[in-house]
């Protein structure tokens, strides 16, 4: 489950083809242990649905059970081919249609409120901390919190509150989040559909990954209560959703493939072993250039840590924008 204070998460990252998930490190209050702890961890084999992959953001000392979002190195080739294949593809129509590519993106986003009942803790969460993740986000992704400016923007479009039990908590990979999206999403490949609520194993959520073909799964899975004035303490101020926006629009983790092979894919994120949590500075696990991207969106760290994308991995959503999103 998402957030709950005594459950000792960490963010993990898995990523897979089409889903990611972020998962909410609860813990936090003083139980969060040295995250070298964290790269001792047992991987975690888990049994997981072919045709969903995905990133999962977990809190800093929590121990999920459940990692969906690792991605290993023939899905990261798997996915490096498809986006190559996409641009090609897209590039074809554009030159039939006339059509250019786009160099700004306002992105219209639906947000669902998944409630179990009408209380805070059951998930009724006020709109004034939608509107303050909206503002996040724009925050983030023009560069105005320190780092590169990248294309998009976000405009909000609709908050849907749904009350039902039977889909709280979102559980990642369940029949009951593919029931969930089929009956919510809404809007094309260029609407961000974001689902709120209280979130399984500890997870402060996880994502989808652009694919050619629309597809009802598509969207991100955010802890109700990490957007920005929440209670998920280290993870209130919105970045979970920065974060787990940035595998929707085609990022991987700073830490993919660690120090070896073309890890992000991105050549300004200096290459990193393990995820990051909490706030290590001067953290350097990798003998490559450059300290790890610990203040990078796409880290783990702590949410008051991480402020910035690179200029590369601006042009890394835009690429894949205009393969996959735009229409
Ligand atoms: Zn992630």
């Amino acid at each position: 489950m998402g957030l709950r204070p005594n459950l000792l998460t960490r963010r993990t990252a898995g990523v897979a083809s089409t889903t990611l998930a972020l998962l909410l490190s609860t813990a936090a209050v003083g139980v969060v242990p040295a995250a070298s702890a964290f790269s001792a961890a047992p991987a975690e084999s888990c049994a997981e649905p072919a045709d969903v992959h995905s990133d999962a953001r977990v809190k800093a000392g929590a121990h999920a059970k459940h990692e969906p979002n690792e991605l290993t190195v023939a899905q990261v080739r798997e996915r490096e081919a498809d986006l190559s294949s996409a641009l090609r593809e897209r590039a074809n129509y554009r030159a039939g249609a006339g059509a250019g590519t786009l160099a700004t993106v306002t992105i219209p986003v639906v947000v669902h409120v998944i409630q179990e009942n009408s209380t805070r803790a059951g998930g009724n969460i006020p709109d004034s901390l939608i509107t303050s993740q909206i503002t996040v986000l724009n925050q983030a992704y023009s560069g105005a919190t320190g780092g590169a400016a990248t294309a998009f923007s976000f405009q909000l479009q609709k908050i849907n509150r749904v009350t039902n039990p039977a889909w709280y908590p979102i559980v990642s990979g369940s029949s009951a989040e593919r029931s969930m999206k089929t009956s919510l999403r809404e809007g094309g490949k260029n609407t961000l559909n974001m689902y709120l609520g209280e979130l399984s194993d500890g997870l402060l959520g996880w994502a989808t990954f652009p694919k050619k073909a629309l597809d009802k799964m598509d969207g991100v899975v955010v802890l109700s209560e990490s957007l920005p004035g929440g209670t998920a303490t280290n993870y209130n101020q919105g970045d979970t959703g920065t974060h787990e926006i940035g595998h929707w629009l085609n990022l991987y983790h700073t830490f993919q493939g660690g120090c070896s092979g073309s890890g992000d894919g991105v050549s300004d994120t200096p290459a990193e072993a393990s995820p990051a949590y909490q706030c290590p500075t001067g953290r350097d696990t990798c003998t490559a250039t450059g300290l790890d991207p610990i203040t990078n969106f796409m880290d783990y760290t702590y949410d008051s840590c991480m402020h910035q994308f690179t200029t590369g991995q601006a042009s890394r959503m835009l690429t894949a924008w205009n393969a996959y999103r735009a229409a």
